[in-house]
């Protein structure tokens, strides 16, 4: 059997301002990997790709790999980045068997609410019978497109995503199990009125950690897959939230029933995925004093309102602000977004001192608060490429690349200053530029739940800081003008079916 596998994966912000074009979506390179160049690259590797092209070879499948074509976070795709990954895919499952896609499942593009069911629309109208399997992220926001006009859909069982390759997997076994005629795939879905907190969803945490083995023990006791997709709030859609598919062996009523479980246990939980905020200040005097306890390792902070896995600019400076203000020592920050300021120590050259403006270079008309650069005199302590091999399991054998960047030292705060968005989620990012982690006294991140991977072992203690940024924790800071209503809780509602 010709087997296809392709990518096209975007979580968008729609408050974010940050351009998603397809040289976002192509990795520094003039287009997209797609065939034999992309399946060296991905193969063996910790993603949805690796596993899925694993499971398509191990079955003796011949692979015809596609577009791999996926973006960091940022704001509504554009229609020409749209259009050509939609025109490759839809070419590509002309010529197969069988597709296996790796989709987010939180695409808005500049035309299209639904990305993703966009892409499945076009497919069906060529390839009706096709079956096709879909692997998608726990912060996907399910529509009823996505669903109807899959074979089988599947999200991750964590967040972190450190299942990624395990969902894919689990993706293209049922697909092909099914095609072999040994299982017969029903699938039902549900969703709650309801947006779950990002900075709640870690599936090391209650409630999502208990929602997760749930829909595991489901699968365990014979469901093919079983999903719970906490969403992702700041993609303003009517479908935003939290919603639940279970794929049964033909058996409707349990695949159903799986469903209104879930939904059920989720609603009841519903106030345990409510975010607490605390004031930038309170949280400043709690690292302080933190810092002073008993303990090895650093005091964490995290930047979480900027953070460029969920669409940030990456370039916000309120708390790197306030950690200068507050006279922090033996800092290690991660990161600026500011190419333009990358290009002036590297003229400058290492040792250098350097007096420039820092961040706050992108407009955020989501937001009623302005971000501002930040005027800092520092010395250039190091420059680097900005590529190193990833060190974490998450992203086995794939290579990290935060674009030409350099390390800023400003007082006792060493600033790490990027040109390309990452999401410092593996203290390789650090190591890359001559810092390490775990010597400093404090670590400033730009990161909501990933940091956990790499970073949570080696700190004392972790202070959520509000900082500034289009995904905010705040949500009266932003308009919600698409998210059906009313919803949970950004409206008062008693009963999940309404
Ligand atoms: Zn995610």
């Amino acid at each position: 059997m010709r087997v296809g596998i392709a990518e096209m994966s975007h979580e968008t912000n729609t408050f974010s301002p940050v351009v998603t074009d397809l040289a976002r979506f192509s990795g520094g390179r003039a287009q997209p990997l797609e065939g034999a160049k992309a399946l060296a690259v991905y193969r063996g590797t910790g993603s949805c790709l690796g596993g899925y092209i694993k499971v398509a070879e191990a079955r003796g499948h011949e692979v015809v790999m596609g577009i791999a074509a996926g973006a960091p976070p940022s704001g509504p795709v554009e229609d020409d980045a749209f259009e050509y990954m939609c025109g490759r895919i839809v070419a590509l499952a002309g010529a197969c068997d069988a597709l296996l896609l790796d989709l987010h499942g939180a695409m808005v593009t500049r035309t299209y609410d639904d990305g993703e069911g966009e892409l499945l629309r076009r497919i069906r109208a060529s390839a009706p019978d096709l079956p096709i399997a879909v692997a998608l992220d726990m912060h996907a926001n399910i529509t009823e497109d996505i669903v109807r006009l899959s074979t089988l859909v599947t999200g991750y069982h964590t967040y972190p995503h450190i299942d990624m390759d395990s969902t894919a997997e689990r993706a293209a076994n049922k697909l092909f199990d099914a095609l072999e005629g040994n299982t017969q795939i029903c699938m039902r879905w549900g969703n709650a009125p309801m947006l779950p907190h990002v900075m709640r969803q870690g599936t090391d945490d209650h409630p999502n950690r208990a929602l997760q083995e749930q829909a595991m023990a489901f699968e365990a006791e014979g469901a093919l897959a079983v999903s719970l997709f906490t969403g992702f709030p700041h993609a303003d859609i009517h479908d935003a939230g939290l919603s639940v598919i279970a794929v049964t062996d033909g058996d409707a009523a349990g695949a159903e029933r799986i469903v209104e479980t879930l939904l059920d246990q989720a609603w009841d939980d519903r106030h345990d995925f409510v975010y607490a905020l605390e004031p930038l200040e309170t949280s400043m005097a709690r690292a302080c004093e933190l810092a002073q306890s008993p303990g090895d390792g650093p005091v964490l902070l995290l930047d979480h309102y900027d953070n460029t896995a969920s669409g940030g600019t990456m370039d916000t400076t309120d708390v790197l602000a306030a950690v200068l203000e507050a006279g922090l020592d033996d800092v290690a920050m991660f990161g600026i977004y500011d190419p333009e300021a990358v290009g002036m120590m590297q003229a400058a050259g290492i040792g250098a001192e350097v007096t420039l403006e820092l961040g706050g270079k992108l407009p955020m008309p989501a937001l009623s608060r302005e971000s501002r650069p930040l005027r800092v005199t520092g010395r250039v302590k190091l420059l680097s490429e900005g590529r190193f091999p990833a060190t974490v399991a998450m992203s086995r054998g794939l290579t990290m690349d935060m674009g030409h960047s350099g390390v800023l030292s400003i007082g006792g705060v060493d600033v790490v200053v990027v040109s390309r968005h990452i999401e410092p989620f593996d203290p390789g990012c650090f190591r890359a530029v001559g810092i390490e982690p775990t010597a400093r006294r404090y670590l400033v991140l730009k990161s909501r739940i990933h940091y956990r991977v790499g970073f949570r072992d080696l700190v004392k203690a972790i202070v959520e800081c509000a900082g500034l940024g289009v995904c905010t924790s705040d949500y009266s800071e932003l308009t919600f003008e698409h998210v059906r209503r009313p919803i949970f809780p950004l409206d008062g509602v008693n009963s999940r079916r309404g």
